[in-house]
């Protein structure tokens, strides 16, 4: 069992989805956390506090560079330090590049790749200062392989990799890692939106929208889980992952083996 008592992780977009499961998976280890995304704010704290853990929520929008700035202020100075930064928060907009509106363009770049850079480049220091740091950067099996209408997304995911092997690479003579992972499709609030979408386009069920889903892209026939996402996370923060380094950790059900 990975002990991460004493270390306080900073996971953004955590109020559902992944990012709650990742905090979920966190806190069992023993870390304080810091949770950062919109919602059911109050059971999303309930639910970390379950596990004994101290539990912030810090409501910064992470389209704003002032924000970050002042959630990473948050996380430093209020909470005693962040020793474990997941970049979780992503949003997708689906369209066709003729047709892709410039601002949804920008609004899919900066939360899912520039807000990344920002989160990165305001605590590597204090992590630098404390000894010991990890960087986990959740990107998606379309930072590897494209797909139609989402132009936006996979841009920014390739980028979330190009960062994640840049940060390792100037962090790796320290105590500090930064590596990614590469999830196919988890059943969370953003799937089960495209399911919907999906079932309405087509004029089929929602269950039939889900199996053609999983039919086409997951090879396992199942979806992943934000849990078994956050057992890898943890996995990374433990002793054995100290040489880990700039590396892409797919969890797709084979999908990317195809
Ligand atoms: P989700 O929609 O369930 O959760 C997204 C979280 O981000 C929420 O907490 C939301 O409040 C927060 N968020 C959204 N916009 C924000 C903003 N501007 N500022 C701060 N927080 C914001 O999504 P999810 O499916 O759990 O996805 C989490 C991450 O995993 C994303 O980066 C996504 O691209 C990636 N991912 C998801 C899947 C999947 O199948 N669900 C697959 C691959 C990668």
């Amino acid at each position: 069992m990975t002990s991460l008592a004493g270390k306080t992780a900073l996971v953004t977009g955590s109020t559902s989805g992944i990012g709650l499961g990742i905090a979920q998976a966190l806190a069992e280890a023993g870390a304080n956390i810091v949770l950062n995304g919109f919602g059911d704010i109050e059971a999303a704290l309930a639910h970390i506090r379950t596990t004994g853990v101290r539990a912030w929520h810090n409501p910064a929008d992470l389209s704003d560079p002032a924000q970050i700035d002042a959630l990473c202020a948050f996380a430093a100075h209020e909470t005693g330090g962040v020793d474990i930064l997941v970049n979780n928060a992503g949003i997708q907009h689906v369209a066709p590049i003729e047709t892709f509106p410039p601002a949804q363009w920008d609004k899919v770049l900066a939360i899912n790749l520039s807000a990344v850079f920002h989160t990165s480049r305001l605590l590597l220091p204090l992590m630098r200062q404390r000894g010991w740091g990890r960087i986990i950067n959740i990107a998606s099996t379309h930072g590897l392989v494209a797909s139609s209408g989402k132009s936006a997304y996979v841009a920014a995911k390739h980028g979330v990799l190009g960062l994640t092997k840049t940060v390792a690479l100037e962090t790796a003579h320290s105590p500090v890692t930064c590596n990614a992972i590469c999830p196919g499709w988890v059943l969370t609030p953003l799937v089960a939106q495209q399911i919907a979408d999906r079932a309405k386009a087509q004029g089929i069920s929602p269950e039939q929208a889900q199996r053609d889903l999983l039919a086409e892209k997951q090879p396992s026939g199942q979806f992943v889980t934000p849990q078994q996402l956050g057992a890898l996370a943890v996995f990374l923060c433990s002793p054995a992952a100290d040489e880990v380094r700039g590396a892409t950790w797919a969890m797709d059900g084979g999908w990317t083996a195809q």
